[in-house]
């Protein structure tokens, strides 16, 4: 039974019913995948640490693991067979569209997945027939399928959604935001972490490749028991908290009360239905409110969940949409040169030490300004997919192409999330104390995000204007006074962004 990187749990799909007596384990750590992106060195080490973790586990429950480090996952299936035979392979149906195509062509036998709440199948089945797949309609679909905050028909606590409780801007004075699960790296983690060194040391880093980011800390799980051990701490300490400043975002906390569970989800650690059900126990037995266990149980059953069933259901045409013609590598700022932009200063400084950044983050920072600036979706969402800790094809590609970008032409979000300096002024303390001013769209000291956004809107008029929820910001571009001089500052500003320095 091969398993695969990112199905870390002896509890899932075909590895649930597998005994040492009847399966023998493999495990490849392939070197083309390592050398395949410049990876932040936290997520390469979170998955090869948890490959390893889980290795001990099965040998310790008496399986006979064959762990493998060969020149790719192919290459490594090809030695596993030459040297045991075995009379088939299994795995678990793969979470990529290019794992699943790759176990086909190599003649291995898939076992259905439980790994997500929805099967792709079952999502076909709802969206089938759907003119639009609205995310509100699916999580709903999910409340009620799932039995999750319900109370009989009706949601736990009179409404379906506490959004307007959980969209504040940052507190105004001192706030006690909960620390995060920590804990000391343990032998295994200390040698695949000299390991990467050694090897990148080597002459495999160049450019394109290689490690980048600090080492790790302790903070995400590389093992079911470190991630079992999270969830707890979350339940306890976390959730309690969790909601109000969800989309807030802080110069003096990376992680507010963001729970910082998607990595061990994300690599298999933790299964969601049993953070689920911690949820559900937490707020039946009071301990956190109905807005907080709302806000993260539609993350999870919702967000996630809607995200992995669209990934399947658009794959393989949907990596390469680029309705908006966006052509722009990714800029400097994003590769480590250095910003003016202060809130692209303290996003960048967040991924560099955790490989981590919330949701609002990704999506008005980095998204936001790789969509005024016309950013390549693709190459967009493989950086995310190498720099965050959760980082993964599935969850990625719809986040960038169909919300960040709008690259599906509305497929997925009714609008480009396209925002000026004002939101991000609302929603963080970053803009006090910018080189740049948010209220301005010429000169040079406007803010980047302000001018590209006026820019944005007269670049893609034709297309914006046939959107209702945008046209009506389309039309006030027209009417600004100072459109041709914000549209010649626009293209100084996307030079010194090609250039990094802005
Ligand atoms: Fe970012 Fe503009 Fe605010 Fe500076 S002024 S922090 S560039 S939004």
């Amino acid at each position: 039974m091969w398993v695969l990187g990112d199905q870390l749990n002896r509890g899932l799909g075909a590895l649930a019913q597998a005994t040492p007596r009847t399966t023998r384990v493999l495990l490849v750590e392939s070197q083309a995948k390592m050398r395949s992106k410049r990876w932040h060195v936290q997520r390469a080490h979170l998955v090869i640490s948890g490959m390893r973790h889980l290795a001990d586990e099965l040998r310790a429950e008496g399986f006979d693991v064959d762990y493998r480090r060969a020149d790719s996952l192919p290459e490594g299936l090809r030695a596993h067979r030459e040297e045991h035979r075995p009379g088939r392979v299994l795995a678990t149906e793969p979470a990529s569209w290019d794992g699943l195509t790759m176990l086909r062509t190599h003649g291995v036998e898939t076992v259905r997945s439980n790994q997500f709440l929805t099967h792709p199948d079952e999502f076909a089945d709802w969206a089938g027939g759907r003119s639009r797949l609205k995310m509100e309609d699916f999580y709903r679909w999910q409340r009620r399928r799932l039995g999750y905050l319900m109370d009989g028909d009706e949601p736990a606590g009179g409404q379906w959604n506490f959004d307007h409780e959980n969209r504040l801007g940052p507190p105004k004075g001192p706030y006690a935001w909960p620390a995060p699960y920590r804990r000391s790296l343990d032998a295994t983690d200390l040698k695949v972490l000299d390991e990467l060194r050694e090897y990148f040391a080597k002459g495999s880093s160049t450019g394109r490749t290689g490690l980048w980011g600090s080492d790790p800390d302790g903070t995400w799980p590389t093992s079911r028991t470190h991630a079992l051990a999270q969830l707890q701490h979350v339940v306890d300490t976390v959730l309690p908290g969790f909601g109000p400043y969800e989309d807030a975002m802080l110069t003096t906390n990376w992680h507010l009360a963001h729970t910082l569970l998607s990595p061990a989800l994300n690599l298999g650690m933790l299964h969601p239905r049993e953070v689920c059900d911690a949820i559900e126990g937490a707020y039946r037995a009071g301990s956190i409110p109905i807005a907080s266990a709302e806000g993260v149980m539609r993350q999870i059953i919702g967000w996630r969940e809607y995200v992995w069933g669209t990934y399947w259901l658009w794959m393989p045409e949907y990596r390469d949409e680029n309705r908006l013609d966006a052509r722009r590598p990714i800029p400097p700022a994003l590769l480590g040169a250095p910003t003016k932009m202060r809130c692209v200063q303290h996003v960048m400084r967040d991924i560099n030490e955790h490989g981590y950044t919330h949701h609002i983050q990704r999506l008005m920072i980095l998204g936001n300004l790789s969509l005024l600036a016309g950013v390549d979706p693709r190459s967009l969402s493989e950086w995310m997919w190498a720099g965050f800790v959760d980082g993964a094809e599935w969850v990625m590609l719809p986040n960038v192409i169909g919300m960040a970008l709008f690259a599906d032409g509305g497929r997925m979000a009714t609008k480009p999330y396209a925002a000026g300096g004002a939101y991000i002024d609302r929603m963080s303390d970053y803009c006090k104390g910018c080189a740049y001013d948010r209220k301005q769209r010429t000169g040079p000291d406007a803010c980047p995000f302000t001018t590209l956004y006026w820019d944005f809107l007269a670049r893609h008029r034709e297309v914006l204007l046939r959107n209702p929820r945008v046209a009506q910001q389309v039309r006030a571009a027209d009417r600004l006074s100072d459109l041709a001089d914000v549209r010649t500052r626009a293209a100084d500003v996307l030079n010194a962004l090609d250039d990094g320095i802005l």
